[in-house]
């Protein structure tokens, strides 16, 4: 199992053209360090990330305040990277929409957009696969294949985000995509200090979310960064032999070194950790997993999100009966817990949790292919 492995140089690019520097992804201080090699007052970072991340926008010949020599420079030895969209596949109600990406690579991710009426949210991937092998989930069965960088994983946000119509915005972004955000720690922790720097996309940190299978270390690294972004822990079981059944990495961090980590976090940023808990039926939804759940969340500051199955083909999992999953609730609501159920949008289109898989080819719902 890996959690951790090597990125493609983010200086490498990735619009197609690697021998350029792609500045999307640069922080303003790697920004600073570039145009001091170009010999460009400082200020000129400030400006670049003004465009980039503030203003979005990534042709070098609008940077208006940008001088005509500098810009040429820059025509010829930077690029800022944007992604392709293969296709987007519309669920019913327009509810959620799904991406299938082409990165230059020629790798493919998933990203989902959600809309209701409060939010509008985009879930996007951290890695391409995932090494974590979940079993009730789609990615895990793809395997992995590579880490993304931080531009790879922007240029999922602003795709999207240059899909909305005008009168919507993004609201939240969680990395619930495919891939274990916390296998690929530097990269997803620069893309959220980019989201949310006031010299990136300015989003708020709260706004954000990261989800974990529960690689304990790495949760605790995480609530030393000074971050106020949520992290959602993938809990799924309330005892280590389903968990382990369900979700191998249990071997070698069990519920109680996660949730151990799951509380320093969330003393450490005096926030609660969100819980999720996928309903699988006779697996984990009995009454006594209900009632163990409930007195291992009187362990830390937390809420529970319960999320019914959704289901994938090649799986065993089914989704139980509504009154089974009611039931459940009910008695994790009895510990003075919050317990919304969660019925995650895009199942008709397979972008529900759990079900991103890049099978290309499959016959599906594809409502409009991307320009
Ligand atoms: S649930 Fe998340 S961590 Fe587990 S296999 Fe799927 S993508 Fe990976």
């Amino acid at each position: 199992m890996q959690e951790q492995s090597k990125n493609n140089s983010e200086l490498m690019g990735t619009s197609g053209s690697p021998e350029k520097i792609n500045l999307k992804g640069l922080t303003l201080s790697e920004l600073a360090g570039l145009v001091a090699e170009w010999d460009e007052p400082k200020y000129r970072a400030a400006q670049l990330a003004s465009w980039i991340y503030g203003k979005r926008v990534s042709n070098f010949e609008h940077m208006s305040n940008l001088p005509k020599g500098f810009r040429a420079k820059l025509m010829k030895e930077a690029s800022i990277s944007e992604v392709r969209a293969v296709s987007c596949t519309v669920s019913d109600a327009d509810v959620a929409t799904k991406y299938l990406f082409e990165l230059t690579s020629g790798d493919k991710v998933e990203s989902v957009l959600m809309h209701d009426q409060e939010r509008t949210t985009i879930c996007i991937s951290s890695q391409v696969g995932c090494a974590m092998a979940c079993d009730f989930c789609a990615t895990g069965k793809m395997g992995f294949f590579r880490n993304l960088s931080a531009s790879e994983i922007l240029d999922q946000f602003t795709a999207i985000e240059r899909d909305l119509s005008e009168d919507k915005a993004v609201t939240n972004v969680v990395f619930m995509g495919m891939g274990e955000p916390l296998a690929n720690y530097d990269q997803t922790l620069k893309s959220v200090r980019l989201l949310s720097d006031s010299d990136g996309y300015g989003m708020s940190e709260k706004r954000i979310t990261i989800s974990t299978v529960g690689l304990a270390p790495r949760m605790r690294q995480l609530a030393r960064e000074g971050l106020k972004c949520n992290l959602a822990l993938s809990l799924n079981a309330a005892t280590d032999n389903v968990r382990t059944r369900l979700m191998p990495i249990n071997e070698k961090y069990p519920i109680d070194e996660v949730l151990a980590a799951a509380k320093e976090w969330a003393l450490a940023t005096k926030r609660k950790a969100t819980l999720e808990y996928v309903l699988i039926r006779d697996v984990n939804d009995a009454d006594a997993d209900a009632k163990r759940l409930r007195k291992l969340m009187s362990r830390l500051p937390c809420k529970l999100n319960l999320i019914p199955f959704n289901e994938i083909e090649d799986s065993e999992f089914r989704r139980p009966e509504l009154n089974r999953i009611e039931c459940f609730r009910q008695i994790v609501a009895s510990g003075q817990h919050v317990a919304p159920i969660r019925f995650s949008k895009g199942h008709d289109i397979a972008a529900a949790c759990g079900q991103l898989r890049t099978d290309f080819g499959k016959p599906g719902t594809m409502i409009r292919k991307a320009s």
